[in-house]
């Protein structure tokens, strides 16, 4: 028997996990940290609902934390198997995972401070970076579109998910009693259209799809020209002597950034004297972006000049690893573009900076990501006059401006049409990684337009995969009586053709032009007539 259990990313975005288990086997599909609400957060400090010795494979969708955090925790507590993973996902793991660790460290040093003064047990990280590091070995990379057989009577295929470089959607063959199922999981799906990365693949069948929805009940805005803004902040700045400060995540949004700066450069509408990226995490991952740009997208590709050069080692591109690397930057007083983590301004290196420069009339704050609330980027957009940094009172006087960055998630019609591009339907489709809300919206969704049985499971829910008889053509209801009708009017269409075609041979025969004038006239009035009935119908 086959069997799928939830043990993440159910009825909310993070800790994406589940467990495949066969007669012989059990794998899991990602094994992902917790984030967000307190509650959610506890999750990761209990016990996994599952053996952690008895799992012999994982399979990582992409190197989000909230997709891979919790694999050095599965290590510590038992499990020794390999992780199959895109070349990039295993190399973004190898900076993401221990930084992890590091975040974790500093969290509980922070609350254990708290706990002695208030005589409460002291508490221990999920993993130290150190303990991060120490499973990186066990990552086995797989290439995109290679078809892998992990365990007897198991095989695995790795398609491009076009949410961040490396991403992957994961097919699953399972064969059980020389019957096989499949089963997809789509992994986060990104945008169609999206620089560095490539749209989302299509798959042709599968008879189980898992999906995520994190956009399920939502539309993206129609996307403004973010580069055309881009360069008009970069114009206004530069021209009141100022610095440009753009808190930005490492991964992804920061690449985004140095593409569009590139499109700039390249064009020559922009002056800039040095544009710095700070932050040790950014400038990493950076580096591994252009050691695997043979899965950039075509346009990115096009802005290397040789093929080989990264689009994103821009002429005068300083990259800033060190502290003293990082406080130089601090002296300069305008005409730079400075990019920093974190990107909710709430952490790292970019509060200096923003000390450095709130206060200046002629700089720019310029936001590009999510901005929770109660971060200092959210107070920033929301105009307060007055922050708190490093316990100094900064007075805001510099630009504030948001451009809204493009989201790395599929919005909820970009995840029907990817449902939509499957050749045949799947049996069965099981919501996930949304919101409670967005995940249920999304399943009557799914069921309603492409008439799919749907299930949202609940954390820990465990389903049964049994073979089922495929075949079924995606049809949606609306499709179908477009279809009907279409064939309705080709039918007239054809059978007027046929004699008017007879009419114009005979006409012609006969000499009788007359004949040919008249067709035509009631041809006219049967094309007015429908075009009528179009209207009133
Ligand atoms: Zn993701
Ligand atoms: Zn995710």
């Amino acid at each position: 028997m086959i069997r799928l259990q939830f043990c993440g990313a159910a009825e909310t975005v993070t800790g994406s996990c589940y467990l495949l288990s066969t007669e012989k086997h059990r794998i899991l599909i990602d094994c992902g940290l917790f984030q967000g609400s307190k509650a959610i957060k506890e999750r990761n400090y209990g016990e996994f609902p599952f053996d952690p010795t008895s799992i012999d494979a994982v399979v990582l969708t992409h190197a989000h934390i909230d997709h891979c955090g919790l694999i050095p925790k599965l290590y510590l507590k038992g499990f020794k198997g390999p992780v199959y993973t895109n070349p990039v996902s295993a190399e973004l793991a190898k900076i993401l995972l221990p930084d992890s660790g590091h975040i974790q460290e500093m969290e509980v040093e922070r609350k254990n401070r708290k706990n002695s003064r208030a005589g409460l047990p002291l508490l221990t990280p999920i993993y130290t970076a150190e303990q991060a590091a120490s499973c990186l070995d066990y990552f086995q990379p797989i290439e995109y579109q290679e078809e892998k057989e992990i365990l007897p009577g198991i095989r695995i295929r790795l398609q491009d998910a076009g949410h961040i470089l490396g991403s992957a959607i994961v097919e699953v063959w399972v064969n059980e009693k020389g019957k096989d199922v499949k089963i997809t999981f789509s992994g986060d799906l990104g945008n169609l259209g999206q620089p560095i990365v490539n749209d989302p693949t299509e798959i042709d069948t599968t008879d189980y799809l898992v999906i995520e929805s994190t956009y399920g009940n939502r539309l993206h805005k129609i996307k403004e020209d973010k580069i055309e803004r881009l360069k008009e902040v970069i114009i206004k700045t530069m021209k009141k002597g100022g610095n440009l400060i753009i808190p930005a995540f490492a991964v992804e949004r920061t690449q985004d950034l140095l593409y569009a700066l590139h499109v700039l450069l390249k064009e020559g509408t922009i002056k800039v004297k040095d544009i710095y990226l700070d932050s040790p995490l950014a400038v990493a991952t950076t580096e591994i972006f252009c050691n695997y740009q043979k899965y950039f997208d075509t346009e990115t590709k096009s802005l290397s000049e040789d093929g080989t050069t990264c689009p994103f080692y821009l002429p005068g591109l300083r990259l800033s690893r060190t502290a003293e690397e990082s406080m130089a930057i601090n002296k300069i007083n305008g005409g730079a573009i400075i990019i920093s983590a974190s990107g909710m301004c709430d952490a790292g290196r970019i509060k200096h900076h923003l000390k450095h420069n709130l206060w200046r009339p002629e700089s720019t704050i310029l936001l590009v990501g999510y901005q929770a609330a109660g971060t200092l980027g959210r107070r920033l957009l929301e105009g307060e006059k007055q922050v708190r940094i490093h316990g100094e009172e900064i007075a805001v006087k510099a630009d504030i401006v948001n451009i809204d960055g493009f989201s790395a998630h599929a919005d909820k019609e970009g995840l029907l049409n990817w449902i939509r591009s499957f050749k045949e339907k799947p049996h069965k489709v099981f919501i996930t990684h949304g919101e409670k809300e967005a995940s249920h919206e999304f399943a009557k969704l799914v069921s309603s337009e492409l008439g799919i049985d749907t299930e949202v499971p609940e954390w820990l829910n465990i389903v049964e995969i049994t073979p089922t008889k495929r075949n079924i053509p995606v049809t949606v209801a609306s499709v179908l009586k477009a279809q009907e009708a279409a064939s309705e009017a080709e039918a007239t269409y054809q059978r007027l053709l046929v004699q008017l075609k007879a009419l114009v041979e005979t006409s012609f025969v006969k000499k009788d032009y007359n004949n040919i004038n008249n067709t035509l006239k009631q041809i006219e009035k049967l094309v007015n007539q429908k075009l009528m009935e179009e209207k009133a119908g």
